[in-house]
């Protein structure tokens, strides 16, 4: 057994988990009706059937005044309990176990019903909240109790009560939010008195056979944040209360420290963990930026906590128990931290679902079923959109043949995983090339496809994702050899200068920036760098565990450009965009929106930023203006009366990313 500290059961007292994996919560957006209930019921079957532990639902509000968005999930009244049945059997049917997590938004809900103990608005909701009165308290730790038990009904093993991120609890619990008084703020112990009493008295309720996780908020990240001797107060009131297991939740919603982003370092604060390991005795759960077996091992191997949560990394694949289990680590799609499928979906109120796996969540819709008529097929081009196309039509009895012009897999992902802080692309090229050998897709590397060839092998279908090619910008000057493609930088072949300007400020331009400022190996692989980069002190001593941020000096002095107003990276994405923009400000890169570019000579980049003209001094000139679809091969074949089929950036550039490119390659070749 490779990794024997995983896999070694867990006895809670009056029930044993098989192995040390909890399936964190993650809203996917199919909480929210009932109508749904039965895709989020097939969303966990298939977990709970890749051997998974212990499973926690996405979050759902004990009460109206608790929604995360009017309308969102809740679990309060009756009539509400008989569609969570659907999910707790199908669970169990698969031998596996499932918590509903509460949790009430406090003023983190998006509502005007929002409360809290304070009248306070948060930096990141539009709506003030309404201070709690001292009886709105306790019907409010009523309606946790009444969740609990609704829970219980419905069949849950336990319930997970949300004590961290910055939500209601949290904010009952730090100074930053309650300026109460009353018996439920002031002192210490009066901040701590609500979550100890709804812990207290749902246990009481709930009896003794009965799952009660606390997600612990150990790491508040925040000013006026808790400090660590009160979080550790807590923690032993808390396992006084009852409570069975304890999570860890780092930083709050409004934290400007990034706690799951990929280019956080992998088990980046299983540290915090370890800490409050000395001081409880009830199991710890540690979470953040833990995908893959080796590193689950290492945490538990070195008693630094007794289960590991994933959240992500069992949307990407489901049977990632199973796999590890078998020592087949390397069969995992793994999560690579990207967010863009996942929370981006969430915050934008769209159906969560995973860049490398687009099933989740969509286990009923996008079946991937054995091909009634096998075929020939060719596939050109093996980026994401490819690879993605060629292993699913496998998988489903096609004769797949992939042409890359290239020698390696992967297109443009093979200049994505050399991003500082996108260490973890790399991933998803080792998962496609060991499906593609698994599943017998002939593959010509090296061979750029042509019309004639293709259609002198007499296919039976022709896939084209044969991608983009960089956007030429039309510049005076910019034939001269200083002006480079960011394919030139990013291959590395290509002389860069100290001083850098680069045109065009989308997601690869700011990668690009963070490419040119950083040193290799980028502090995303070393938690010690990482944490001083950001200003996270690992001693403790501070408290919610803020201390100044520290970067390293830039490698260059970069300007980073675009035509449209505005500061850039407002289109970046939701959830990891803002983590891209302070990257860049902590290395002194100059950001200019409404810039229109002049010419480029021996004394710079001539720009005019409104009126103003000014000359940037800079030895080199970095073109990521965008990108357009490459699909002459699309032309010449319509010409010779042959059909294909377009995908990922050979069909649209605009807006591509290679969550697009994935989602359609794989569903395109579940249909053919
Ligand atoms: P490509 O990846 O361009 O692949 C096309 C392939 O076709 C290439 O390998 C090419 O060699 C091959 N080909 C072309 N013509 C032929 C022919 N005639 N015969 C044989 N082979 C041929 N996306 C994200 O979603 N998230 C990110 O964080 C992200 N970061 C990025 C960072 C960088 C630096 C870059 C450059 C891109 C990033 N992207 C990111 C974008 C993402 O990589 C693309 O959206 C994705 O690769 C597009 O996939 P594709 O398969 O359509 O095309
Ligand atoms: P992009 O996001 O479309 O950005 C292109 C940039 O070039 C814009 O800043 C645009 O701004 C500028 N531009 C466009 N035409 C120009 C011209 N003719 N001359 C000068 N400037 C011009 O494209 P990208 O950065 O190449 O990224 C491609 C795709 O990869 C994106 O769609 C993105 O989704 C994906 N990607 C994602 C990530 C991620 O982290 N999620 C990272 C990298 C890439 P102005 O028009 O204002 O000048
Ligand atoms: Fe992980 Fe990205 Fe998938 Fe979310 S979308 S689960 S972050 S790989």
């Amino acid at each position: 057994m490779r990794y024997p500290n995983l896999f070694a059961p867990l006895d809670l007292g009056f029930a044993t988990l098989p192995n040390r994996v909890l399936m964190g919560s993650m809203h996917t957006g199919l909480e929210d009706r009932a109508r749904d209930f039965d895709k989020l019921a097939a969303y966990f079957a298939e977990r709970a059937r890749g051997g998974v532990g212990l499973m926690v639902t996405g979050g759902f509000a004990p009460n109206l005044e608790g929604w995360l968005a009017p309308f969102a999930s809740r679990l309060s009244m009756p009539w509400q309990v008989a569609p969570h049945r659907k999910v707790t059997r199908a669970v169990h049917a698969e031998g596996g176990r499932i918590c509903l997590q509460i949790l009430h938004a406090g003023r983190y809900g998006y509502h005007p019903l929002a409360v809290a103990p304070s009248k306070l608005k948060s930096p990141i909701t539009p709506f003030t909240p309404r201070a709690l009165s001292a009886r709105g308290v306790e019907r409010t730790i009523a309606a946790f109790v009444n969740c609990a038990r609704k829970a219980q009904d419905a069949g849950y093993d336990g319930v997970e009560v949300m004590g961290s991120e910055g939500y209601l609890i949290n904010q009952f619990l730090a100074e930053r939010t309650n300026r109460r008084e009353d018996d439920w703020g002031g002192t210490l112990d009066k901040r701590q008195r609500f979550p100890v009493e709804i812990v207290k008295r749902m246990r009481a309720a709930a009896g003794r056979d009965f799952i009660i996780i606390y997600r612990l908020s150990m790491l508040d990240l925040v000013d006026g944040g808790q400090s660590w001797d009160e979080i550790v107060t807590l923690a032993k009131k808390i396992e006084a209360a009852g409570a069975t297991l304890l999570n860890t939740g780092i930083g709050w919603h409004e934290a400007r420290v990034p706690t799951i982003v990929t280019s956080v370092p992998r088990a980046g604060f299983a540290w915090v963990t370890r800490r409050m390991k000395a001081e409880v005795s009830i199991p710890l759960v540690t979470t953040n930026r833990i995908n893959m077996p080796d590193v689950a091992e290492r945490i538990l191997a070195a008693g630094d906590a007794d289960m590991v949560s994933m959240a992500r990394p069992l949307l990407a694949d489901p049977d990632w128990v199973r796999k590890a289990r078998a020592d087949r680590a390397a069969d995992i799609n793994t999560c690579i931290a990207c967010n863009q499928a996942c929370l981006d979906h969430v915050f934008e109120n769209k159906r969560a679902s995973c860049l490398v796996n687009p099933r989740a969540c969509h286990e009923t819709e996008l079946v991937i079923a054995p091909a009634s008529v096998k075929k020939r097929i060719a596939v050109v081009g093996a980026g994401p959109a490819g690879l993605a196309c060629a292993t699913t039509l496998a998988e489903r009895g096609h004769a797949v043949t992939l042409f890359e012009q290239s020698a390696t897999i992967g297109g443009q992902f093979n200049m994505a995983k050399r991003i500082p802080g996108k260490e973890e692309f790399h991933e998803t090229l080792r998962y496609y090339a060991r499906r593609l050998e698994q599943l017998g897709v002939e593959q010509r590397l090296g061979t750029r496809a042509t019309a004639s060839e293709l259609r002198d092998a007499g296919f039976d279908e022709v896939v084209l994702a044969t991608g983009v090619t960089p956007r030429a910008a039309r510049i005076p000057g910019s034939e001269r050899v200083n002006v480079l493609s960011y394919v030139d930088v990013l291959a590395g072949n290509a002389n860069v200068g100290a001083r850098v300007a680069i045109i065009g400020a989308g997601g690869i331009g700011f990668d690009v920036a963070e490419f040119l400022v950083e040193d290799a190996p980028s502090p995303s692989t070393d938690v010690a760098r990482w944490t001083r980069e950001w200003g996270v002190d690992t001693t403790l001593g501070a408290r919610a565990g803020l201390v100044k941020p520290a970067p390293e000096a830039p490698r260059r002095r970069v300007w980073l450009l675009q035509r449209t107003p505005g500061k850039p990276g407002k289109r970046l994405n939701k959830t990891t965009g803002w983590v891209h923009r302070a990257t860049l400000a902590a290395k002194r890169v100059t950001m200019l929106g409404g810039v229109s570019y002049e010419r480029i000579d021996e004394a710079g980049l001539h720009i005019r930023v409104g009126d103003a003209a000014q000359v940037l001094p800079v030895d080199t000139v970095v073109i990521c203006a965008g990108q357009e679809p490459n699909r002459a091969l699309a032309d010449e074949l319509a010409a010779a009366g042959l059909a294909t089929h377009l995908i990922g950036g050979a069909d649209v550039a605009a807006e591509l990313d290679a969550k697009r490119a994935i989602a359609q390659g794989t569903r395109l070749a579940a249909s053919l």
